[in-house]
């Protein structure tokens, strides 16, 4: 890997979001050379160059540096299609492949452009990894990590447009599809939706690869408030991150996690009671000195739900169904995050 590319990695570690963990993914390790895709690429789409698309080519260029990137580490191109579309692809050999849609080029200023390819950027350079498949048959988890990655990235993009203003104005813009026409840029006013969002927190937000808007704007901003975007040109980038991150993961958990967390509770709880009825069953007999505190410990109506597991069954078939419970319960568990 080329040494600059791993300094430019080095000098963003500090700001990436403190719950976005470094995956160990075997992946990383068997990355493509990206000879399909960049064919794939070269004939479909149209290849970002000084030539024929010489501002947006500016604004690569101009991202690439102020993040330390070598440019020959990255190829980007625009391919025809209205939705708001920007994506990373990491390739072996630490290079590259950015793809934006024309509806999001449109949509952007050449300064909100730079936030899409600093966060693009923010993506390569954090090594991260796509999620397996489509949004269902994903876990809570990974949806979770995603979300987190979302976070990270958002950080880089700031820096790669250099401006709080400028980064805000693109995720509204990319989240809303309308341009500059129809929007005045009153961030307070946009953040509020969040208070209205706070009773009822949608199981939608639990689903989703990426913060609402709104969420991420807020995250930036808290950012912001420690780092300002025209220091981290300098050398290193130093700034207090433990108390933002806390804030944003509060935030986070608050709008994007309150389904899962009680869902945690209620698993936990499962949990526990198909542990303590495995060990029971172990002794072969459902005592009344064990059904009482199965009571105390679970309420009445799990214990009415242990009597019933039992009728019927054999100590053994009851000790191997508790067993099985368990190990259900804990994957479950494990698969919403925790
Ligand atoms: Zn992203």
């Amino acid at each position: 890997m080329d040494n600059n590319l791993q300094y430019a990695q080095e000098r963003l570690s500090n700001i990436r979001f403190a719950l976005d963990e470094q995956l160990n993914d075997p992946t990383l390790d068997n990355l493509d050379d990206g000879s399909r895709l960049k064919s794939f690429a070269n004939l479909q789409h149209l290849k970002i160059t000084e030539g024929v698309t010489p501002k947006l080519y500016e604004s690569l260029e101009t991202v690439l540096d102020r993040l330390g990137i070598p440019h020959q580490s990255v190829e980007a191109f625009v391919f025809n299609s209205p939705e708001i579309q920007a994506e990373c692809f990491s390739l072996a050999g630490g290079q590259c492949v950015l793809r934006f849609s024309s509806g999001l080029v449109d949509l952007l200023d050449n300064d909100e452009f730079k936030f899409v390819v600093g966060h693009e950027l923010g993506h390569f350079l954090y090594s991260h990894i796509g999620l397996p498949g489509e949004g269902v048959g994903r876990t809570f988890r990974q949806l979770k990590q995603s979300r987190y990655q979302e976070v990270s990235a958002d950080r880089v993009g700031l820096i790669g447009c250099n401006s709080l203003d400028v980064a805000i104005k693109a995720l509204v813009k990319s989240s809303s599809g309308l341009n500059g026409s129809h929007l005045r840029f009153d961030v307070g006013t946009y953040l509020n939706q969040l208070k209205k969002a706070e009773e009822h927190s949608s199981i939608i937000e639990e689903y989703s690869t990426h913060p609402s808007s709104p969420l991420r704007c807020k995250a930036l901003f808290w950012f912001s408030l420690v780092n300002d975007p025209l220091q981290m040109k300098e050398e290193t980038l130093l700034a207090p991150m433990s108390e933002v991150d806390n804030r944003v993961s509060r935030d986070l958990i608050k709008y994007s996690e309150s389904y899962t967390a009680s869902l945690q509770l209620q698993l936990l709880s499962e949990l526990e009671l198909w542990s303590k009825l495995d060990e029971v069953s172990s002794k072969g007999s459902f005592t009344k000195s064990d059904q009482v505190v199965i009571a105390d410990a679970f309420g009445p109506e799990m214990l009415q739900k242990a009597l019933n597991f039992y009728e019927g069954k054999t100590a053994s078939e009851a000790q191997e169904h508790a067993k099985l419970k368990v190990i259900q319960f804990r994957q479950q568990l494990h698969d919403l995050g925790y």
